[in-house]
């Protein structure tokens, strides 16, 4: 299933011809985010959405300090990537600073420099304007046009059918070519993606090796699984070129694999390709391993393994797998961290909620708990309406809101607790808060009116008062957002 395709009102208008500004383009994003939010495909994973941002924050911090991204546009853009849990190999920059990532990419990487080089290249279309002025190129189209364009370009990069509905439409060759970056586009990506790569602290020959994995993969798999091939095509003199700015008498190599990456790839894998034959598949890796294989490679397959035994519901078998790569990370923090946020999951799977709370526990005094290990507590605490980690699960979920009020995820397990809390007028109005943050406008007034009627009949509560004014002045500003829509209509 792809996106499903915006409703005319749902884009600002824009003048004809006249060149998109950075507010244009972030609204842009905003709506066609908002259909990727519905997209089946969307994953909120919160192993894989932290591993990704911790790749993506430093090369945004190196484009701003090597002065390719102007502070506006670092205030203006919103800096997010998406998650897709297609197995095709693609990540692609959408309007306003949005990214968005296939699980394949994440399945097929060796190593964080490789994965970290794609996203440079991606970062740097964004930072360089290349969509506003790919936008400029097309002058008579409204964004809605190219909004709908971009939304049926992604459908048909994972969905057969959908290109071909798109080739019965007659739109396709003229889609590929109003969306396509130009030459210039792609070498200016390439360098400049290289000096933030590098900047950043990545090895980038991550940036050569990942061509050269490309390109192989492209020579012997015709399936379609490689989109990001189609939208940038590999050309010796781009590989040339890249080899070119690496320092003399450097080997290019792929780097050693760390365990951290190999579990976080395994995830990807098997979350991407998880029909019964596939997991079957995965549950043989650990037999099938060569005798020499690596620490990390050991680990990949037993993560593998054990997720999709949990998947295929023998919690026995991925209790059994889970153990043997509990003992392989003991000594490694990141890998020992991964398998016990495997662990709870497992643990999650088997009803066992007072476990999770347990094992998940920060060991010390931390003043913030990451957010893998607080979404997975939450969640458990969910169907544990009194334990006593209740009220600190919530004080942390209500930071991390404060800090990311676009985290979703945490605005609705936020909501959950209030409710099993007896807090109704908190626990509506984080509904509200996540239906915004997901760019659902109406789908938050609701909400937030229904918080309104609570606090017009009921009793409230201490803090409440607040809550209501809050919630008060997000009705006014949503009727106020939706009405400026109507105009444009
Ligand atoms: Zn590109």
């Amino acid at each position: 299933m792809g996106p499903a395709w915006p409703q005319r009102s749902a884009l600002p208008a824009l003048g004809e011809g006249e060149a998109i500004s950075v507010a244009a383009e972030r609204q842009l994003g905003d709506r066609i985010i908002r259909e990727l939010y519905r997209d089946p495909d969307y994953l909120e994973d919160a192993v894989l959405d932290e591993y990704i941002h911790k790749l993506w924050t430093p090369l945004v911090d190196a484009a701003a300090s090597r002065g390719e991204l102007s502070p506006e546009l670092r205030e203006r853009f919103a800096w997010r990537i998406l998650l897709g849990k297609d197995r095709s190999v693609n990540a692609f920059a959408l309007p306003g600073g949005y990214l968005g990532v296939h699980l394949g990419l994440i399945a097929v990487v060796t190593s964080r420099d490789e994965l970290a080089s794609v996203l440079a290249h991606e970062l740097s279309h964004v930072t360089q304007r290349h969509i506003a002025r790919q936008m400029e190129a097309q002058g008579r189209m409204t964004p809605w046009v190219i909004g709908s364009l971009i939304l049926g370009a992604l459908a048909a990069s994972k969905n057969p059918q959908a290109t071909q509905a798109l080739v019965v439409g007659g739109q396709a060759a003229a889609i590929q070519s109003q969306l396509s970056y130009s030459r210039d586009m792609e070498r200016e990506a390439d360098r400049i993606g290289f000096g933030v790569l590098s900047e950043a602290g990545y090895d980038p020959r991550g940036f050569v090796t990942m061509f050269g994995k490309l390109q192989q993969a492209a020579g012997v798999n015709d399936n379609g699984s490689y989109p990001y091939l189609r939208s940038h095509p590999l050309t010796t003199e781009r590989i040339a070129d890249m080899q070119s700015r690496l320092p003399l008498g450097v080997a290019i190599t792929g780097g050693l694999q760390d365990m951290e990456q190999a579990m976080v790839s395994a995830r990807a894998r098997v979350l991407s390709q998880s029909q019964v034959d596939s997991l079957r598949a995965w549950t043989q890796l650990p037999v099938n391993l060569p005798a020499q294989a690596t620490s990390a490679q050991k680990a990949g397959a037993l993560y593998a393994a054990t997720l999709a035994h949990q998947l295929l519901r023998e919690p026995e078998a991925a209790r059994q797998q889970w153990q043997n790569l509990q003992s392989l990370t003991t000594r490694n923090t990141a890998a020992a961290r991964l398998s016990r946020l495997l662990g709870a999951e497992l643990q999650a799977a088997r009803g066992e909620y007072p476990q999770v709370v347990q094992a998940l526990q920060p060991s010390s005094m931390t003043p913030r708990w990451p957010r893998p290990e607080l979404v997975a507590t939450a969640q458990s605490l969910a169907h544990l309406p009194t334990h006593p980690a209740t009220n600190t699960v919530v004080q942390q979920l209500r930071q991390q809101v404060q800090g990311n009020p676009h985290d979703a995820q945490a605005w609705n397990l936020l909501a959950t607790l209030l409710a099993g809390q007896g807090q109704k007028l908190g626990s509506l109005r984080a509904e509200g808060e996540a239906q915004l943050a997901r760019m659902d406008l109406q789908g938050a007034l609701d909400r937030f009116r229904a918080a309104q009627d609570v606090a017009r009949l009921g009793r409230l509560q201490a803090g409440d008062h607040i809550e209501a004014s809050i919630v008060d002045t997000r009705v006014r500003q949503i009727q106020e957002q939706l009405r400026e829509m109507q105009k444009e209509r």
